[in-house]
C-alpha cells in the first residue's frame, strides 16, 4: 500500500462461531445509524468461496442473487445495504476469492510478474485491498463485510488484508466489529460465552483484535456475562453489545441505538456529531408490527423451501404491506406437482397471485395453470421476469389458441422459427449506444441481460398511471425474451404490450385489459424496493389485493 488516502474511516465486519448470523443485516443497520448521524456511508462485502460470482449459484443454498444498478450478480447482503443505507451498490462493492484469483491469474498470464513468484502474500493480499481501498476518498465511512467465519482457510487472505489495512493506516482510521453468538443451554440454564472467547482469541491470533463485540443471542445477556465477555475478549466493557432476536428487521438498527453503538463507533473515532433522527425508522417498525388488516398473495414458484432464495420479493412486499399498513401474508407454492385440479383448492382465499423469477421447465405447468385461474377469476395477479414470460405462454396456448407456445428455455423450437416459439433468445440487444451479443454457445455465468435498462411506457396503460411516468429504467436478469412478433396478435385479444425497450424490439411489460389487475414485467422491479421508498408496482399490487379482499367479504 503505497499510498494511503485522507479519507475515509473503514469498519471490518466479520462473523464467528457459526454462519448466518445476519452479519449484512448488523453491518447495513450500522450504516443506517451513522447515515443519520450525517456522515456518508459505502458497504462493501468480500466473499472467500471461488465462484467468480454469485451468478451461477443455487439460491436455494446461497439465497438470491442481487442485482446492482451496473449490472453486477452479488451476494444477497448487498440487498441490504442498499434497503437501509438507500446507497445504490455498484460492480466494485463486491468481491470473491474467485474474482480476485481470476484477476491474478490472468495479470500472471500477461506477464505482469515475470520473473516473480506469485503468492498469496504479496499477490492476493495486494489485490484484496486494492478492491478494499478503490474509489472511497469521497465516503466518510466504508463499512466492509467478511463473508463466512473467522477461522476459515479460505478467509484467510482476506482477514490477513484487513489486519495490513490497520496496520498501516491505525486505530484511528479502522475499527474491526466482530459478530458472535451467545448460545442458550436450556438443559443448564444458562448463556454461553466460551464460544465467543474461542472465536476471538481465533481473530486475535492472526492479528486482529476487535474493537467491538457484538453478540448474537435469543435471551438478554446479563450485565456480569458482558463483563466477562469484556474482560477475556479484552475489550472494554462498553464495547460488547447484544444483538438480540428482533420482532423484525426494522427494529435492529433502532435496537443498537439504544444500547449505544453508534456512540461507541464514533468515540473510537474520537468523531462527533448530531444525535441521529431516527423517526422514520420508528414509523415503520410500527407500520409493520401493528397494520390495520392483512392480504394474502400467493407465491407460486420453485424455490420455496429456502427463506432467503427470494429476499428482496419478500422485501418488497413487506414494503409494500407497510404504505398500505396492512400485513402482507405470503404463501408460498410449490409449483410442481401442482395442476389444474386443485388450484382453486390451493388457492382459494388467496387476495392476489404472483408468479416470481425463476429458471427452467421445472414447475411451469403448475404455474400456468395458476395463471389461468387468476386471469378468468379476476384474481391481482403479478409477473415477475419468468412469470411474465409464463403468463404470456399462459395466453398464447389458451386465448390465442396455440397449443405448443412455449420458450426456447425448454429446448424446444430452438433456433427455429416454429409459430409456438413465443419466448426466445435474443441474440442481441442495445444498451446505451453499444450492442451486446449473446450466442447459444456462450457460457452460462455471465452472458444474462443484467443490469439496469431502460423502458418506454404506453401512454394511457395502468403502468403509466402507476408510475406516473412515461420513462423507466428498472434491472434486469435474464436470458430469455418474449418475442415481440406476436404484438398485434396479443394486442387484439387483449393483452397490452404497454412497456417497451427503447429501440421498440424487447417487450419489457404485458398487461391484461379488462382485467382489475393483470401485470407482468420483464424486469426485477423487487430490486429497487426500499422501506422508505416501496415500489410503485408493489404498492399498486397490495392495493389491488385489498380492493380484492373487500370485494369478497362483500359477496359474501
Ligand atoms: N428463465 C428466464 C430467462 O432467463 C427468466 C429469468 C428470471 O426470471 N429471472 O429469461
Amino acid at each position: 500500500m503505497s499510498k494511503i488516502p485522507a479519507k475515509p474511516r473503514f469498519i471490518f465486519i466479520t462473523g464467528g462461531v457459526v454462519s448466518s448470523l445476519g452479519k449484512g443485516l448488523a453491518a447495513a443497520s450500522l450504516a443506517a445509524l451513522l447515515q443519520a448521524r450525517g456522515f456518508k456511508v459505502r458497504m462493501r462485502k468480500m466473499d472467500p468461496y471461488l465462484n467468480i460470482d454469485p451468478g451461477t449459484m443455487n439460491p436455494t443454498q446461497h439465497g438470491e442473487v442481487f442485482v446492482t444498478e451496473d449490472g453486477a450478480e452479488t451476494d444477497l447482503d448487498l440487498g441490504h445495504y442498499e434497503r437501509f443505507t438507500g446507497v445504490d451498490a455498484k460492480r466494485s462493492d463486491n468481491v470473491t476469492a474467485g474474482r480476485i484469483y481470476s484477476t491474478l491469474l490472468s495479470k500472471e498470464r500477461k506477464g505482469d510478474y515475470l520473473g516473480g513468484t506469485v503468492q498469496v502474500i504479496p499477490h492476493v493480499t495486494d489485490l484484496i485491498k486494492e478492491f478494499i481501498l478503490k474509489d472511497t476518498d469521497q465516503e466518510d465511512f466504508v463499512l466492509c463485510e467478511i463473508g463466512g467465519t473467522v477461522g476459515d482457510i479460505e478467509g484467510l487472505p482476506f482477514f490477513e488484508a484487513i489486519r495490513q489495512i490497520g496496520y498501516k493506516m491505525g486505530h484511528s482510521r479502522v475499527l474491526y466489529m466482530h459478530l458472535t453468538l451467545v448460545p442458550y443451554l436450556a438443559a443448564a440454564k444458562e448463556l454461553k460465552t466460551k464460544p465467543t472467547q474461542h472465536s476471538v482469541k481465533e481473530l486475535r491470533s492472526i492479528g486482529i483484535s476487535p474493537d467491538i463485540l457484538l453478540c448474537r443471542a435469543e435471551r438478554e445477556i446479563p450485565l456480569e456475562e458482558r463483563k466477562k465477555v469484556a474482560l477475556f475478549c479484552n475489550l472494554p466493557e462498553e464495547a460488547v453489545f447484544q444483538a438480540l432476536d428482533a420482532k423484525s428487521i426494522y427494529q435492529v438498527p433502532l435496537a443498537y441505538h439504544e444500547q449505544g453503538l453508534d456512540n461507541q463507533v464514533l468515540k473510537h473515532f474520537a468523531l462527533e456529531a448530531p444525535a441521529p433522527d431516527l423517526t422514520q425508522w420508528q414509523h415503520i417498525v410500527s407500520r409493520f408490527e401493528q397494520p390495520d388488516g392483512e392480504v394474502t398473495v400467493a407465491i407460486v414458484g420453485k424455490y420455496t423451501g429456502m427463506g432467503d432464495a427470494y429476499k428482496s420479493l419478500n422485501e418488497a412486499l413487506d414494503h409494500a404491506g407497510i404504505a398500505h399498513n396492512v400485513r402482507v401474508n405470503q404463501r408460498w407454492i410449490d409449483a410442481k406437482g401442482f395442476e389444474k385440479h386443485d388450484v382453486a383448492k390451493k388457492l382459494k382465499g388467496v387476495d392476489a397471485i404472483l408468479v416470481p423469477g425463476g429458471f427452467g421447465e421445472r414447475g411451469v405447468l403448475g404455474k400456468i395453470a395458476a395463471i389461468t385461474y387468476a386471469r378468468e377469476n379476476n384474481i391481482p395477479y403479478f409477473g415477475i421476469c419468468f412469470g411474465m414470460q409464463v403468463a404470456a405462454i399462459e395466453f398464447a396456448r389458451n386465448v390465442l389458441g396455440i397449443p405448443d407456445a412455449t420458450s426456447s428455455e425448454f429446448g424446444a423450437y430452438e433456433g427455429s422459427d416454429a409459430r409456438g416459439s413465443l419466448i426466445g433468445l435474443m441474440t442481441e440487444w442495445v444498451k446505451g449506444n453499444a450492442t451486446e451479443k449473446r450466442s447459444h454457445n456462450d457460457d452460462l455465468g455471465g452472458t444474462m441481460r443484467v443490469g439496469a435498462y431502460e423502458c418506454n411506457i404506453a401512454p394511457g396503460s395502468l403502468v403509466s398511471k402507476i408510475y406516473a411516468s412515461k420513462h423507466i429504467s428498472e434491472r434486469h436478469r435474464h436470458r430469455y425474451e418474449l418475442n415481440i412478433a406476436y404484438k398485434a396478435e396479443f394486442e387484439k385479444a387483449g393483452l397490452k404490450i404497454t412497456g417497451l425497450s427503447p429501440s421498440g424490439a424487447l417487450p419489457e411489460i404485458v398487461e391484461l385489459q379488462g382485467h382489475p389487475w393483470f401485470i407482468g414485467v420483464q424486469f426485477h422491479p423487487e430490486l429497487k424496493s426500499r422501506p422508505f421508498a416501496p415500489h410503485p408496482l408493489f404498492a399498486s399490487f397490495v392495493e389491488a389485493a385489498i380492493k380484492h379482499s373487500h370485494k369478497v367479504e362483500k359477496a359474501a
